[in-house]
């Protein structure tokens, strides 16, 4: 029986073989293929199908017997698979038949293997089991054939049959025969196996060469193989290359794509531009020809032009003269007003004074010609006049409206003062600052400075910086400050002659918003310093500095201007029982800087030499903006009621007193015949400046400039004036003290001529002596030696103790010239020095022209005198009898005028060289007196003198007789100076 396992029965009608279909089988699936099965004999279709995976086969109902079974594998499946994919072991009869059984490492692929004659005994139960089992993947069978086996005959006995092969007749041999023909068969086969075995040799060796030829093949076949390997990577490689290439190729193709756009429409446009420009061009052409044209007539222009530029400097000039006219006239008008004017204003009555029933005291009847009357008593009547009057009814706008000219001033380049008085209450804060509704003079000053500075904003520059302060007990307070500083704040003097007081703030405000910030900021920091603000601010002048530097930027002049606005101190007394600490201290300040305001005002308008600034601070402050060319606006704040009518009055005597003196009768003569003069140049100035207005205003600054550098230039004056008085005050001290040095010289001196003098007379003595011993020692020579001897020690000793003492003396005096030296050195009396040697100088040279002319006189009376002869005996005599005093004296001292003098001649000859040397060179009357103490001197030595005649005329001396001299020289001058400065100031303040 064989079983066609996974396929079908077939029925093979040449072959003896009946091949059933796949029956008996338990398990496991079925494999086809169509792949061609090599060498697989009569039956390979057997082998185009299989049974696979887990399975057994059962063949059930066999007769009991001997069969042999055979079994047909086909690697069909893993046809090119390696070995050891599919390892399995095969059962018969649960008995292991194969082992391990791998078709592929027997085969190969598609070639069958045949396991042919399992044999296997079947027993009663009829059964054959076959069980196939997966060792790796799994088992596969492609066929399976049960034979029975054939009976093998037994050969019984000695006696053996031969077959023929022709007949197949049995032929019966003998047993010696049998093993003859069994030699001989058994040398036949031997033979054959002989010749097989030659035929195997050679056959191996054919086989060896040909394995031998296979495996040099196989090599070349590989070198083949790796040639073309290395063929196939260059081609590889030169492919990549060349598609790198490709790439290369497209991009440049693609950019040279798009700049090949690019460059069109580049080309295009610049091609458009070109022929705008070639428009432009023939425009252009067009143009230049009709300008070449139009020359002639731009000539004609250009000179009409150049003509009208002339007239527009005449013009410009005239402006300029028209303009200072204007300004002269302008600041005349002001002058003319009064460079100090008061305002009086009184404000109305309060509710409490209302509802308390005080009376009105104030009468505006004639208010409006600047008059305001007082009831004094029921019937009485004071009557004040000022240059304006304000009732109560009259408003912050009519009040600052007055102020305003002096306003515009600062702008000018003007100093300018304004200032509230009065007693606490009556208003001075409610003029000056003002409520936030009913602005005052400060806000109003500030927004009106800024208007006209807008207005003049073309032809000017304005830097306007703006200080608040407040003095309380001398003392002053920066109420800008944001640092409260310890450091006491001081009024200096700049170089150029402004007072300013270092290191205050100065803010500088652009507009009028920065103004109103500033202003409450100083107000608050007011109310701040106190705990009660309006104690506080009635105890202290309120002072708020504007500071005005202008440019005109036609000439490039500047001017510097101050305009201080002041909230002065309530000038109430107070009643001398409050008076007590603080509060007597508060009050002697507030007196001491009012009445001293008063002082200066006065002082101003009386046109005194001495205007007494320093006298408080309120007025060292004001320095610059009270006096000279600066205007000074005074608010008396009075009170209506009738219980304030003293504090009233007082008030309104001190700015009477301060108005009454400046328009006083003998300015008032001046000026009225200089109004008439004014008023028609006012009529005249005002039809030009109708006209002109407009231009004028612009060339109006530059003068201003002008005006300013004068009166900067009047400042440094002033300033030099000052510290010219300063050093004449020096020079007076350092000569004073060099005289007190001469006199101690002389003294000194002095006293070493008397010493030298007591020595001289000791020698003489000695001398004396000396001839007395020679004329002992004649007589007695042994007992007087001794004694001379004796003598002479002493003398000795007190030669050496003179010595001493005189060595001692000019030791002092060393040092005291030494000192003179160093003080002389002094950097600071450099100058100072400079101007004594000047003056020693001339004092020299007068002195020398005097002795002149005294000793010519003083030859000529010799040569008249009958005692000449007397005379010079006595000056040989003692120039004998004095050597080492004429050696140690100087020069002057070595003239014979110096000596023997009578005092009648010498003050005769001093009267008359005096009055020569005064008719010759119109000297002072310095020099006069300075002859005659020279004189003085001269006769004193000419005294006997009480040390004989060892006085002589040293230079110390002569020094010391000038020292009084030069110091009233040095008054004289001081005195002349005065002169000449209240001169000079007369000269600023007419002007
Ligand atoms: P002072 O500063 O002199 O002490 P104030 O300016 O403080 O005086 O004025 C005192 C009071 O009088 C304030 O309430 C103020 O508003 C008022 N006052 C002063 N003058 C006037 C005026 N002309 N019109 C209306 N009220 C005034
Ligand atoms: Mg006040």
């Amino acid at each position: 029986m064989f079983i066609n396992a996974g396929g079908e029965a077939l029925n093979e009608t040449d072959s003896s073989m009946k091949f059933v279909g796949d029956n008996y089988f338990e398990g496991g699936n079925v494999m086809q293929t169509n792949e061609p099965i090599n060498e697989a004999g009569d039956c390979p279709f057997i082998y185009w199908s299989a049974r696979i995976g887990s399975f057994s086969y059962r063949f059930k109902n066999l007769p009991p017997g001997d069969y042999f079974v055979d079994l047909h594998f086909a690697e069909i499946i893993n046809t090119n698979g390696p070995k050891g994919m599919r390892i399995f072991n095969v059962y018969m009869q649960e008995e292991k038949v194969l082992s391990d059984f791998d078709i592929f490492s027997v085969v190969g692929a598609n070639k069958p293997l045949q396991v042919v004659g399992l044999r296997v005994s079947v027993k009663e139960d009829g059964l054959i089991a076959l069980r196939f089992e997966g060792v790796i993947g799994s088992p596969m069978v492609c066929g399976i054939c049960v034979r029975k086996t054939q009976n093998i005959p037994v050969t019984q006995g000695s006696q053996e049959y031969l077959k023929c092969n022709n007949c197949a007749a049995e032929i019966e041999v003998s047993s010696a025969q049998m093993k003859f023909v069994r030699t001989k068969v058994t040398y036949k086969y031997e033979k054959k196996i002989q010749e097989l075995t030659t035929q195997c040799q050679l056959k191996t060796h054919e086989c060896h060469e040909a394995w031998m030829s296979l495996t040099a093949a196989n090599e070349q076949l590989e070198k083949v193989r790796m040639e073309l390997d290395n063929k196939i990577f260059q081609t590889r490689t030169l492919d990549e290359t060349v598609g790198k290439q490709t790439e290369n190729l497209k991009n440049i193709t693609s950019s040279y794509e798009h700049y090949k756009k690019y460059w069109a429409a580049a080309i295009n446009n610049l091609q458009e531009k070109i022929k705008i420009m070639k428009n432009e061009h023939a425009q252009l052409s067009h143009e230049a020809h009709a300008c070449a044209e139009s020359i002639p007539e731009l000539n004609k222009m250009v000179t009409g032009v150049q003509a009208l530029v002339e007239q527009c400097e005449d013009l410009k000039v005239k402006y300029s003269e028209e303009q200072a006219k204007r300004k002269e006239l302008y600041n005349q008008i002001q002058e003319t007003k009064g460079n100090i004017r008061v305002f009086c204003r009184c404000r109305p009555l309060s509710k409490a004074e209302i509802s308390a029933g005080s009376a009105q005291v104030v009468d505006f009847d004639a208010a409006k010609d600047g008059n305001i009357g007082i009831l004094t008593g029921a019937s009485t009547k004071k009557t004040f006049k000022f240059d304006r009057v304000y009732t109560p009814n009259d408003n912050q706008v009519d009040v600052f409206a007055d102020a305003l000219p002096l306003v515009t001033s600062v702008l000018d380049g003007y100093n300018v003062c304004i200032f509230a008085y009065g007693q606490t209450g009556t208003g001075k804060t409610f003029t000056m600052e003002g409520t936030d509704q009913n602005r005052g003079v400060n806000y109003r000053t500030l927004e009106q400075l800024f208007h006209i500075a807008k207005e003049r904003s073309e032809t000017f520059m304005y830097n306007i910086s703006v200080s608040v302060l407040e003095v309380y007990n001398e003392q002053i307070r920066d109420l800008l400050s944001t640092s409260p500083t310890s450091k006491r704040l001081e009024i200096k003097q700049s170089a150029e002659g402004f007072h300013h007081v270092p290191g205050i703030v100065e803010a500088q405000v652009e507009n009028i918003k920065e103004v109103w910030n500033v202003l409450q900021i100083g107000s608050n920091s007011r109310a701040v310093g106190s705990n009660n603000v309006n104690e506080h601010s009635s105890r202290s002048h309120c002072m708020l500095c504007i500071m005005v530097k202008s440019k005109n930027l036609m000439t490039g002049d500047c001017t510097k201007s101050k305009l201080w606005l002041v909230d002065l101190a309530g000038s109430e007394r107070l009643a001398k029982t409050d008076a007590q600490g603080e509060r007597l201290k508060e009050a002697q300040n507030i007196n001491k800087s009012l009445s001293a305001l008063g002082d200066v005002v006065y002082a101003l308008a009386t046109k005194s030499s001495h205007i007494p600034y320093r006298n408080s601070k309120l007025t060292h402050l004001l320095q610059d903006s009270l006096g000279g060319d600066s205007k000074t606006l005074m608010f008396v704040q009075i009170s209506p009621s009738e219980r304030d009518l003293s504090e009233t009055l007082s008030s309104l005597n001190f700015a009477t007193r301060v108005r009454g003196v400046e328009l006083g009768p003998a300015k008032r003569q001046v000026d009225t015949s200089e109004l008439q003069k004014m008023k028609t140049m006012l009529e005249k100035a005002r039809q030009e400046s109708r006209s002109k207005e407009e231009s004028l205003k612009k060339l109006e600054e530059s003068l201003q400039n002008l005006e300013s550098k004068a009166k900067g230039r009047d400042q440094v004056y002033k300033t030099q004036q000052e510290k010219i008085k300063e050093l004449e005050g020096q020079l007076e001290l350092k000569n004073s003290m060099h005289n007190q040095s001469e006199k101690q010289l002389s003294q000194l001196s002095d006293r070493l001529k008397g010493k030298e003098e007591i020595s001289t007379a000791l020698q003489l003595k000695v001398k004396e002596l000396e001839a007395k011993i020679k004329e002992r020692q004649q007589s007695d020579s042994a007992s007087c030696q001794q004694k001379v001897k004796e003598l002479e020690n002493k003398l000795k000793e007190q030669v050496q103790e003179s010595e001493s003492h005189s060595l001692s003396l000019q030791l002092k005096i060393k040092e005291l010239e030494r000192k003179l030296k160093e003080q002389e050195q002094n950097p600071e009396s450099i100058l100072l020095r400079q101007k004594i040697k000047e003056l020693e100088d001339r004092l020299r040279e007068q002195e020398q022209q005097l002795q002149c002319a005294l000793a010519r006189s003083f030859a000529d009376t010799i040569a008249a005198s009958p005692r000449e002869g007397k005379w010079r005996k006595d000056d040989e005599s003692m120039n004998e009898a004095e050597p080492h005093i004429l050696r140690s004296s100087n020069s002057t001292s070595s003239r014979p005028l110096s000596h023997g003098f009578k005092q009648p001649k010498i003050s005769d000859l001093v009267h008359e060289s005096r009055k020569k040397r005064y008719s010759r060179s119109g000297e002072t009357e310095n020099n006069m007196v300075m002859a005659a103490s020279l004189a003085d001197k001269r006769a004193r030595k000419s005294d006997p003198p009480k040390i004989a005649r060892g006085v002589k005329t040293t230079k110390p001396d002569s020094l010391a007789a000038q020292g009084p001299a030069a110091h009233k020289r040095v008054i004289n001058r001081g005195q002349v100076h005065a002169a000449m400065e209240r001169d000079s100031n007369k000269k600023i303040w007419s002007r």
